[in-house]
């Protein structure tokens, strides 16, 4: 029976202060701290993860981050390593966002690398993929979520903590989701293509949906058989909202 994990993206957002507040309120969420088979977690800007490392003890809810090198150290002024990230006692991390491709210059291989050093390390990656709504236009969704796929799976010995995330760039921080049936249909193609490259990981292999989810759409999202949970933006920026989204899926 595969988990659920309902993971929150902050991006460049909240504030220190803000921290131990957002997690009191999460706490008091009797899902995340007691449901198994639920996976919380809270990807947050780097500043903020030493702080969090220490209020996050006696919860079930995991440390994640935005993004990491695949270096283990060296003269790569600005970046961060993923031993530095598991240091500080982060567990998960989002690799490949289509903001960090679009905006940052990241490319499929670099993407695949990072992956690679994550999942080598012992994290669990969190990997983007998705088509911007030009590609899905002209009728490319199928060959370019399978082409970012397939990059990483191609160089991993086994998917391990991989998760993936299908993300449309059309449906990211817009209110404009993605339907359900257009989600599964993609979640679908996904699972396959993990089958065809390691067919016993492809049942444990934790699928998420990301994209303008929200409190009226997650419950008919996450009740799809291939969409394992949710990586939400926006909407988990108010920890109340992100606590009865959780709510809403069980
Ligand atoms: C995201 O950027 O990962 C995301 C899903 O954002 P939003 O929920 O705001 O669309």
């Amino acid at each position: 029976m595969r988990k659920i994990m309902m993971a929150a993206n902050w991006k460049m957002n909240l504030s220190l202060a803000k921290l131990a507040g957002y997690i009191e309120t999460l706490k008091l969420n009797r899902s995340v701290q007691s449901r198994d088979g639920l996976e919380t977690v809270l990807a947050m800007p780097f500043p903020f993860l030493c702080k969090a490392n220490e209020l996050l003890p006696g919860t079930r809810i995991r440390l994640g981050a935005q993004n990491a090198h695949w270096q283990d150290r060296g003269a790569f002024t600005g970046e961060v390593s993923l031993a530095m990230l598991k240091e500080v006692g982060v567990s998960a991390v989002i690799l490949g966002h289509s903001e960090r491709r679009q905006q940052f210059g990241e490319d499929d291989e670099m993407i695949a690398r990072k992956v690679k050093s994550c999942i080598n390390i012992g994290m669990q990656a969190i990997l983007c993929i998705g088509e911007t709504l030009k590609e899905r236009e002209q009728g490319e969704t199928f060959s370019v979520v399978k082409r970012q796929l397939e990059a990483v799976l191609n160089i991993l010995s086994s998917p391990g903590k991989l998760v993936v995330a299908y993300e449309p760039v059309w449906a990211i921080g817009n209110g404009n989701s993605a339907t359900a049936a257009q989600a599964q249909e993609v979640h679908h193609f996904i699972r396959n293509i993990v089958r065809g490259k390691v067919a016993s990981a492809a049942d444990d292999t934790i699928l998420l949906y990301g994209g303008s989810m929200n409190l009226s759409n997650v419950s008919e999202l996450i009740s799809q058989p291939d969409i394992d949970g949710g990586l939400i933006g926006g909407a988990a920026l108010d920890p109340v909202t992100f606590s009865q989204m959780i709510d809403a899926v069980f």
